[in-house]
């Protein structure tokens, strides 16, 4: 395995173009190299290039990690960043391999569903600005092209008011997502996205619905909103958890957040 180690970001794509695999933290791609499934021969490492962790504003780079996320990052994502993986994982893992991984448990995921960011992609072309659900477009798989590398997730310029991530698993610590979801409040207006429900993060667009007409919900509006939500997820059975449990999950998940945003 030949591992390139450029300092500019021009150097990295010419690199992907010339077929390289990208390396960022690593926490995704050397367990898959570790079980055999993945064997590249060309890896372009991410590591050295000040560009990709530029973190300034509404504008995070690919290559910003879980642990300055965890600590400068708004709300609800910083909420997602302490819970993925133990502090060794968040040291290395970035947002850029969370996304390009595309894992439906991907737990950076639902925070940009919910506000709508946009992702940025470079080649040695040039850029381009997609949408979120434009970028997800099923199991582990983006609509990325192959000369092409996230260079930065860009986030709307006002957040809503309030904002909280959820994350049920198995246990507390170091553990996939059974289900994670995202819930914002501005105003009425609100979001809710999940993980782990579908082949892609996912909007409850009926249930944001429902739930942005009501100023003030009440208990039966709570409920209403959970019964919606569940209804809306598209969960399978798995090793993790059942389809049945994932749908109650999700509905139960994103009342609390909800709740808490209106505290
Ligand atoms: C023990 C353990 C626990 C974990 N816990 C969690 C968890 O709780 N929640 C969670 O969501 N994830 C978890 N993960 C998965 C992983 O840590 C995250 O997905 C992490 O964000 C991956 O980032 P990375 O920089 O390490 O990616 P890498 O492994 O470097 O790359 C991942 C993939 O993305 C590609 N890639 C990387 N950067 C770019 C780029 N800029 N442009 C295009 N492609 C790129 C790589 O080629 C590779 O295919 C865990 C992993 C481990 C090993």
């Amino acid at each position: 395995m030949n591992v390139h180690h450029p300092t500019t970001f021009d150097e990295a794509l010419a690199a992907k173009a010339a077929g390289a695999v990208p390396l960022a933290g690593g926490t995704d791609l050397m367990v898959e190299v570790n079980f055999g499934h993945a064997r590249p021969t060309e890896v372009v490492s991410l590591r050295r290039i000040d560009e990709v962790k530029e973190f300034e504003g509404r504008r995070i780079g690919s290559g910003v990690s879980w642990r300055r996320i965890e600590n400068h990052g708004p709300r609800a994502l910083a909420q997602a960043a302490r819970t993925v993986g133990s502090p060794q994982i968040r040291n290395a893992g970035t947002i850029g391999g969370n996304l390009a991984t595309a894992s439906p448990a991907g737990d950076g995921h639902p925070f940009l569903a919910a506000v709508d960011a946009q992702i940025e992609l470079a080649s040695v072309d040039g850029r381009r600005t997609i949408p979120w659900d434009e970028f997800f477009v099923g199991v582990k798989k983006t609509s990325m092209a192959d000369d092409e590398l996230i260079s930065a997730v860009v986030l709307p310029d006002s957040l809503p008011e309030r904002h909280e991530f959820g994350k049920i698993g198995v246990r507390n610590a170091m553990v996939i997502s059974t289900v994670c979801a995202v819930v914002t409040r501005d105003d009425q207006r609100t979001t809710v996205a999940l993980g782990s429900v579908a082949p892609t993060p996912m909007r409850a667009r009926r249930a944001e619905e429902m739930i942005s007409a009501v100023s003030n919900p009440s208990d039966k509006d709570l409920a209403e909103f959970q019964r919606l939500v569940s209804d809306e997820v598209r969960p399978i059975t798995d090793h993790r958890s059942t389809e049945e449990y994932r749908r109650h999950a999700a509905g139960v998940l994103s009342r609390r957040l909800l709740e808490r945003c209106l505290r």
